[in-house]
């Protein structure tokens, strides 16, 4: 079936089927995406994650939704505290350097923010309170350690998402660490009593000193701030199993309630046809690209332009095209500020209409931007040899300019590109006269300056980001 604007559909891991996305509420999209484990700094392929998340948020925002997002950060688990231990400083020392680096490359990636940023450490009572619900209710129980684990055999879906079946050897025996693999499924740690290895992390609460196994986390932090049932949950396909799986049966098994309707997870980022990752020493940071020279909108393009469900290989090559179609549609927005020809007429509205249409259809499927963008730069080629020939008048180019300013919304690599329009130099030194007026609380001087550039036809507008100008149409200063 075709899709029609605001018929977006996903492919559902749960169900391995593209469905059509029918939220909660109307008009609304509950998120969690599974953040980063802030025990070093994040590395490409981590943002791979980020950014296709970023994607997915800002195109259920461009099709009109209110989106509340959570991403967690993992600041207990046991790399952090390997980690920490290593290095001998406290675990809070640790991870609060790599969390402000988080922050800081999320903001140079240009990731739109989430509503809440929960950290593992601050919602211990939380997972507590799940934990003992889940011994109550008979789906877990406390080891001869004195750790707790989840008995898998209780719930009858386990294996659900990743696909397979719990066999009796799988039921009983017992797993402590974080991370494991499908063959090694096990009853897991809800709660890991406390041992030499925890050094000072614990906390001491009814179900015993201890701390919260990995996959506790999310369960706890996600019902928390979205309720038990939430319309999206993602992360990179390795987080499906054991994690996912396993948040299913926290999380099912405590509220009796479908936990995620759409089960999203993007494929991973390579080199030379390997998983990017930590433990392979084969990554590369943000900031390490930042070095090298390469703008981090280079880098952002990069990992949003292949479909998150596709493997590709990180390359310089591929970072250096990046670069070059920024750049192709940077130049091109500063070129329909200029245009200033005959008018394109039905030509040009034919293909707005159709790269509008192409673009959104393509994203409503699934999040396809690699046909998005194809059509977008067809489009952005029509128009520049429409450009060329001086086709496209002022009011014209406003319009592809706006449409264009939509679709940046979505992609976030291009940003303001202002015009060429510049203030005469006597109306600088208005405004500046102007602030300082304003300054010394003298609004009437304020006042007849504002009017002074008016007769100019330059109109001010007092901004919380401060001062904005704008000329008016028709006006030559
Ligand atoms: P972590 O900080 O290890 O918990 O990972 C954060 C996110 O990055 C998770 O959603 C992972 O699945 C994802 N991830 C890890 N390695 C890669 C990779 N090479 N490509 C894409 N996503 C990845
Ligand atoms: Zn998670």
């Amino acid at each position: 079936m075709k899709t029609s604007a605001g018929d977006i559909q996903f492919f559902n891991t749960l169900t391995r089927e593209k469905e059509k996305f029918v939220p909660l509420e109307k008009g609304k999209a509950k998120m969690y995406t599974c953040g980063p484990t802030v025990y070093d700094f994040a590395h490409i392929g981590n943002f791979r994650a980020f950014l296709f998340e970023d994607l997915l948020r800002r195109w259920l925002e461009y099709r009109g939704f209110k989106v509340t997002q959570v991403m967690n950060l993992t600041d207990v688990d046991d790399r952090t505290i390997d980690a920490a231990r290593k290095l001998g400083i406290p675990l809070e020392q640790h991870t609060a350097q790599f969390i402000q680096a988080f922050f800081e490359d999320i903001n140079a990636l240009n990731i739109e923010k989430a509503e809440h940023y929960p950290r593992a450490t601050e919602h211990v009572p939380e997972m507590v309170a799940l934990i003992k619900k889940l011994v109550e209710k008979g789906y877990a129980y406390r080891g001869e350690d004195g750790s707790i684990y989840y008995d898998i055999s209780k719930f009858k879906d386990y294996g659900k998402l990743s696909k397979f079946k719990v066999t009796e050897l799988k039921a009983g025996a017992r797993v402590k660490v974080d991370e494991y693999e499908k063959a090694e499924a096990r009853d897991f740690a809800l709660w890991k009593a406390w041992d030499e290895g925890d050094g000072e992390v614990f906390w001491e609460t009814d179900i015993g000193k201890g701390r919260p196994g990995w996959h506790i986390e999310c369960s706890a932090m996600s019902m928390k701030y979205l309720g038990e049932t939430l319309d999206v949950h993602t992360g990179g396909v390795d987080n499906m199993f054991p994690h996912h799986e396993n948040e299913i049966a926290q999380s099912e098994a405590a509220t009796g309630k479908k936990f995620v309707n759409y089960w999203l997870h993007n494929e991973h980022l390579l080199v030379e046809g390997k998983r990017m990752g930590k433990r392979f020493g084969n990554y590369y940071t943000l900031r390490d690209l930042i070095k090298l020279g390469y703008d981090p909108k280079a880098v952002r393009y990069l990992l949003l332009s292949t479909h998150y469900s596709q493997q590709f290989n990180f390359t310089f090559e591929g970072l250096e095209a990046a670069k070059n179609a920024i750049e192709r549609l940077t130049n091109f927005m500063y070129r329909l500020l200029e245009a200033d020809g005959k008018g394109g007429g039905e030509k040009i509205a034919a293909l707005m209409n159709r790269v509008e249409k192409e673009f959104g259809e393509a994203m409503d499927d699934d999040l396809n931007i690699s046909l998005a963008l194809a059509s977008l730069f067809e489009f952005v080629r029509e128009v520049n040899s429409l450009l060329g020939n001086n086709m496209l008048s002022k009011e014209e180019a406003r319009g592809v300019h706006s449409l264009m300013v939509g679709f940046d919304r979505v992609l976030g690599v291009v940003g303001e590109v202002q015009g060429e329009e510049k203030l005469p130099k006597e109306a600088e030194e208005l405004i500046h006269r102007r602030e300082e007026a304003r300054r010394a609380k003298d609004w009437k001087t304020a006042d007849q300056i504002r009017q002074q550039l008016a007769v100019m036809g330059i109109i001010i507008e007092d901004t919380p980001q401060g001062l904005k100008w704008r000329i008016e149409k028709g006006q030559n200063v």
